[in-house]
């Protein structure tokens, strides 16, 4: 094949970056920064890139000689798939990646609300023993919602059996046999904040899900409810959580995603001692970043070399047509 020129705009495991490497017919560029210059994109036939790389119409602007772009997430929020559809580029993405340490980060976070470790820390370093001002609660029995019943949700869900939860899920996109393979029962929203003890969302960032949970829900949450967020920024009303914790509506809260990434150091929930807080980490695992390196690295080949293509862009759901369809003109 005629040399084809990559770019790599992010992290990519060495193994996998050795083994493009050694492939002749390959030219691998590194980008200067995880958000290329239109002029970087200059005769570059691919791109291997992640989340921080935002993939807009005026960066593919100049990029004539672009035909694959290849993110290694689950998300895809920071592509602009009308442009590339436009411009008649393949997207693929590594949906299956990513999907246990999002899952595990979950469970962290679970566990350290359930055990009060946010206060357990506060009594160490200020020389308090009272544990009694800390007491937990035990997972066993108790219920765990799940909003977003897709890959992560499900894996979620798995764990949750092993503690022996009970479970409820909302995902109105989600088909029955679905539910009925995990032996889980789908309730409306309310329901979930009426009587779940923890709650986690998976769901994608779209115009309906963006600050989907919010004061309404907050008001009718069971006491010491408890809620994360793994899955985007902005999926939960910052304002309207600080608030809650601050109401007691909300026992604790996990986020690993926000409105504003960097979280900016003038944000109000910064100090919010029962906000637990991670920089977005929910695929930051070795094994995450190996297993989506290799995956990218074989579409790569299996694109240019057999002309083959798995796990486009846009996917096929509906609440992503649906998303799309609501765009105002
Ligand atoms: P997925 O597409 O497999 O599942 C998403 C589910 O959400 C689907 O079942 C869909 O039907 C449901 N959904 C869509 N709109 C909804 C709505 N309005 N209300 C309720 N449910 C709705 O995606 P996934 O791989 O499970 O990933 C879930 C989310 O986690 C994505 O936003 C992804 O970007 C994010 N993620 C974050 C990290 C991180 O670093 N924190 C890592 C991996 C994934």
């Amino acid at each position: 094949m005629a040399v084809k020129n990559i770019l790599i705009t992010d992290r990519l495991s060495e193994s996998a970056t050795r083994q493009l490497e050694a492939i002749d017919g390959l030219k691998i560029t590194r980008s200067l920064s995880t958000q290329p210059q239109a002029h970087e994109l200059l005769g570059i036939n691919a791109m291997i890139i992640r989340s921080k790389t935002q993939i807009t119409e005026k960066l593919l602007h100049e990029a004539k000689q672009l035909q694959l772009i290849i993110t290694c997430t689950s998300g895809f929020d920071h592509i602009d798939l009308k442009a590339t559809n436009k411009w008649g580029i393949t997207v693929m993405y590594t949906p299956k990646a990513n999907v246990e340490s999002a899952a595990e980060l979950t469970w962290m976070m679970a566990m350290m609300m359930s055990r009060q470790y946010p206060k357990t820390q506060d009594l160490i370093s200020s020389g308090r023993w009272n544990r009694e001002s800390a007491m937990g609660f035990e997972l066993r029995g108790k219920n765990y919602g799940i909003i977003g019943f897709g890959r992560i949700g499900q894996r979620v869900c798995e764990i949750a059996k092993a503690f022996q939860m009970n479970i409820f899920c909302y995902d109105p996109y989600q088909k029955n046999a679905i539910f009925q393979r995990y032996k889980t029962r789908h309730a409306t929203i309310e329901r979930l904040f009426e009587t779940c003890d923890v709650i986690s969302l998976h769901v994608p960032k779209t115009r309906k899900t963006m600050g989907m949970i919010d004061s309404r829900l907050f008001s009718v949450s069971k006491q010491n409810l408890c809620l994360i967020n793994t899955s985007r920024g902005g999926v939960v009303n910052e304002e309207d959580c600080q608030k809650a914790l601050e109401m007691g509506q909300l026992q604790y809260a996990a986020f690993d995603v926000f409105e504003t990434e960097p979280l900016p150091a003038s944000s109000p929930i910064l100090t919010e001692s029962r906000l637990i807080k991670t920089p977005h980490i929910g695929a930051n695992t070795i094994d995450a970043m190996e297993r989506a390196s290799e995956m990218a690295v074989e579409k790569l080949l299996r694109f240019f070399q057999e002309g083959t293509t798995s796990e486009t862009l846009p996917p096929k759901d509906q609440w992503y047509f649906e998303d799309v369809n609501s765009e105002s003109p």
